[in-house]
């Protein structure tokens, strides 16, 4: 079957020209044929791209003549090997026998960014009401980077999708701008290349690739630099050159910029510029979501229900989910049994005990509200709208929706009967002050806290 591909590659080589054919087609590999698929490999997106645009028409065709069978094609990305052979590198103009659009970049394009993980795409990543700002803003950034949201600051607890989303922001504006010159790393090796770069006396290479050839820069953890002066100084100075010449910046760290202690105030100042958005806790069908692509891309059989099961069973985030279904895969395999409701809870007992006694209830959130604001729990279920009771009162509501899995229409009748749309409207306000009044950010912040400690599932 193989044959068939390198036949017809061969077969188009005199046609399109021996550069062409190096550089375009050699490197896209048939992987299988199912049906009339053709499941094709390519080593990076630009060169999937470019191949399907220009070249993948001539191909089929060239094997339809062969075959008489019309294929239709796939093409995924390959996973990178190490040290791929300068596939940026500009051919020079080649010389098609026939007119096939000739590929010739302007210039040598930038290599694909370093360290992006493949599978940390935005069409990979599912949206909720526990992410959506984020991937919103996210979203935005990639499309129109150094315009909309800049710097764009994602925070969150461990596990919940902010590396994630700074690689896909990474992919998309690579795929979409080849030619932005993108820099991706996290802040801890920022740190360890500034420090060498001084002692090796190489600091204007480093000055240079983070201060003037760099479009793009992304940084994952930053809280890691705080308390640490040289590398603050640095990053500050990084931060004014690219912001002044317009490239977009995105960071992400485990809590907010004003929250991070050792932090100059003049970088959490600048962090503060752009948007700061937050990932919380996946809910239910968040999580159920997220499982059910899991196991798609992982070929698991694993019906709903039970999906639907872990997804109940795990709650902190996204990471130990998939290491749930992971574990349950692995089990159902080693012990050869199918994966049922009863299998799951055997499996994931140790994960569902602890936490048990850690739920977050409608009445827990609206004591503690109640106490931190000096009210009674009477109030917040009351009609008063003065507004020393109704801001405690949409508080109360906005966590009882982000820490339990309450709906709207429930939390309106255990705050006196209040209509959803009430509940609705309080969660709108109490996310959007959050950025614009610091107080009560601080407030929320405190109570999640108190609620749902770090370390512990942050949604229970
Ligand atoms: P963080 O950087 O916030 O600690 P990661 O981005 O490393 O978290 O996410 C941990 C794992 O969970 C990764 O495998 C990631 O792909 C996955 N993940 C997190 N959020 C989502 C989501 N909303 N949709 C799909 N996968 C997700
Ligand atoms: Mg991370």
């Amino acid at each position: 079957m193989v044959d068939i591909w390198n036949e017809a590659l061969q077969g188009l080589q005199p046609r399109l020209g021996e550069q062409t054919y190096d550089m375009w087609l050699r490197p896209i590999e048939l992987a299988t044929i199912r049906d009339d698929t053709l499941q094709l490999t390519a080593p990076n997106r630009f060169m999937k791209e470019w191949f399907e645009t220009h070249y993948l028409g001539v191909v089929l065709d060239e094997i339809q003549r062969r075959t008489q069978t019309r294929y239709s094609a796939r093409i995924e990305i390959a996973t990178p090997k190490p040290a791929p052979a300068e596939p940026a590198a500009a051919p020079a103009e080649p010389k098609p026998a026939v007119p096939v659009p000739a590929p010739a970049p302007a210039r040598p394009l930038p290599p694909p960014p370093q360290g992006l993980s493949e599978r940390y795409r935005f069409d990979s990543f599912i949206k909720g009401a526990s992410n959506e700002l984020a991937a919103s803003a996210a979203w935005a950034v990639a499309q129109e980077p150094g315009q909309r949201f800049n710097p764009l600051f994602i925070y969150g607890g461990v596990g919940l999708g902010k590396t994630h989303l700074l690689h896909a922001v990474g992919h998309h504006i690579h795929a979409t701008r080849p030619e932005q010159r993108i820099v991706y790393l996290s802040a801890e090796r920022f740190m360890n290349e500034f420090i060498a770069a001084v002692r090796c006396n190489q600091f204007e290479e480093f000055r240079a690739r983070y201060r003037e050839t760099c479009d793009v820069l992304l940084i994952d953890d930053i809280q890691f630099i705080a308390g640490r002066d040289r590398t603050m100084d640095e990053f500050f100075h990084v931060f004014n050159a690219l912001y002044e010449s317009g490239k977009q910046i995105m960071v992400t760290a485990d809590r907010v910029p004003a929250d991070m202690e050792g932090m100059e105030e003049r970088l959490t100042s600048r962090l503060n510029w752009g948007l700061v958005a937050d990932v919380k806790s996946p809910d239910l069908e968040t999580r159920a979501a997220i499982l059910r692509q899991k196991a798609e891309l992982d070929g698991l059989e694993i019906s709903d229900r039970v999906l639907l099961h872990i997804a109940t069973l795990v709650r902190s985030n996204v990471r130990e989910l998939e290491g749930a279904l992971v574990r349950v895969a692995t089990f159902a395999e080693l012990k050869r049994v199918p994966i049922t409701e009863a299998f799951v809870g055997e499996v994931l007992s140790d994960l569902a005990q602890p936490l048990e006694p850690q739920t977050v209830t409608v009445e827990r959130v609206q004591k503690l509200v109640a106490t931190h604001f000096s009210l009674r729990v009477a109030d917040l279920k009351g009609p008063r709208r003065h507004r020393h009771i109704s801001r405690p009162r949409m508080i109360a509501m906005y966590l009882s929706r982000e820490l339990t899995d309450a709906s709207f229409p429930e939390i309106g009748q255990r705050f006196g009967g209040k209509d959803h749309s009430t509940v609705i409207n309080a969660c709108r306000r109490i996310k959007s002050m959050q950025t614009s009044e610091p107080e009560v950010r601080l407030a929320v912040e405190g109570l999640r806290r108190q609620l749902a400690p770090e370390g512990l599932a942050a949604r229970l």
